[in-house]
């Protein structure tokens, strides 16, 4: 449920609202716009009457949000919502970007590559230490020896930490070390694990599932948000189809389509989504005049040698040259990076 004030309602106003819906046993989400204050009801408000609250002072209009996601939905959050992670903001005018390789496979490496993408302009480094991998083969990530290397690494640059957590006990450790906690696309329904994030506050980036709808991407967004975490990014990366020239389609109209669903910001991964690296700068582009908020972008330094995701990683000059092209390209859609 969400309360609209009347434009100009008084301070008083909104706090007899606000004490009236404690009152009844729920939460509030107080949000302030230029025009007017809107009241996002959390918690069972379907058990309530709107009635009560519609003839209160001040309030112009109550409405149930039908959708199944609450405090996910646009309705609830009329302003998009902005993630600050010390100090780089997500949701902003800025596109924020976050790069670096699939894996941290070692310091030099990862030294090598964060030093490229710091001094191409990216606020962020990408870097698994828990990779959730296809097959059971294939490397598996350094785990807490690679998050304590990241950390160095990132603090020597001033870079934030993206690295992901796939289950509890990396979540616990993840948490120690990153800046933002990504859930992966084949986590993005792991309710359990979402829960968790959710109970933390840390910054999250959660991924679309590669067969999961945008409702569905958004009740998973529902869980961390009900948990009292309110600093989710979704991230676009790619479903699948019957496409097999690219590892996954890039769903680029799920930019505009999340920016009416939901206020939370949107971030593309043109590298997952394409898995060649010939493909990445143009996707990368496009999402950026589709209006995402921020890319996250594979870069490695030797990708015939990385651990993880070779093909799709750029090289550093061209990932320097996405950088120039993107800062072309957000201008032109009034956007700065
Ligand atoms: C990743 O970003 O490292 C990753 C594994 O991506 P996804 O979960 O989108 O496949
Ligand atoms: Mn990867």
């Amino acid at each position: 449920m969400i309360i609209i004030m009347r434009p100009g309602a008084e301070e008083a106003q909104i706090e007899r609202v606000v004490d009236r819906v404690r009152a009844a046993g729920l939460d509030v989400h107080v949000s302030r716009g230029v025009e007017r204050t809107i009241i996002g009801v959390k918690g069972a408000s379907h058990e309530v009457r709107t009635e009560p609250f519609a003839l209160l002072p001040g309030v112009d209009d109550v409405l149930r949000v039908l959708k199944p996601y609450k405090l996910a939905a646009r309705e609830f959050h009329a302003e998009p919502s902005t993630v600050n992670v010390r100090g780089t903001v997500f949701g902003g005018k800025d596109i924020v970007m976050v790069a670096g390789p699939c894996s941290i496979e070692g310091e030099q490496t990862l030294r090598e590559i964060a030093g490229v993408v710091r001094h191409a302009g990216a606020k962020g480094l990408r870097g698994g230490a828990f990779k959730p991998r296809s097959s059971p083969y294939s490397f598996q990530g350094m785990g807490e020896d690679g998050l304590r290397i990241m950390r160095q690494v990132a603090d020597e640059l001033d870079l934030l930490v993206q690295t992901e957590a796939i289950n509890s006990r990396s979540l616990e450790l993840v948490v120690q070390y990153a800046d933002i906690v990504q859930i992966g696309a084949r986590n993005m329904q792991n309710y359990e694990l979402l829960k968790e994030v959710g109970a933390t506050r840390v910054p999250v980036v959660l991924k679309r599932g590669m067969a999961a709808s945008l409702e569905d991407l958004l009740l998973s967004a529902e869980y961390v948000l009900h948990g009292g975490n309110e600093q989710v990014i979704l991230c676009e990366r790619g479903i699948r189809t019957f496409e097999t020239s690219t590892r996954n389609t890039l769903d680029l109209s799920a930019v505009p389509a999340l920016k009416e669903l939901t206020h939370l910001p949107v971030m593309v991964d043109p590298s997952h989504a394409s898995g060649h690296r010939e493909y990445v700068p143009s996707l990368a582009l496009a999402a950026v005049a589709a209006g995402c908020d921020a890319l996250l972008v594979e870069v490695h330094s030797h990708p015939d040698e990385a651990k993880s995701d070779g093909a799709q990683s750029l090289l550093p000059d061209d990932f320097a040259d996405l950088m120039y092209r993107v800062r072309a390209v957000a201008r032109a859609v009034g956007r700065s990076v």
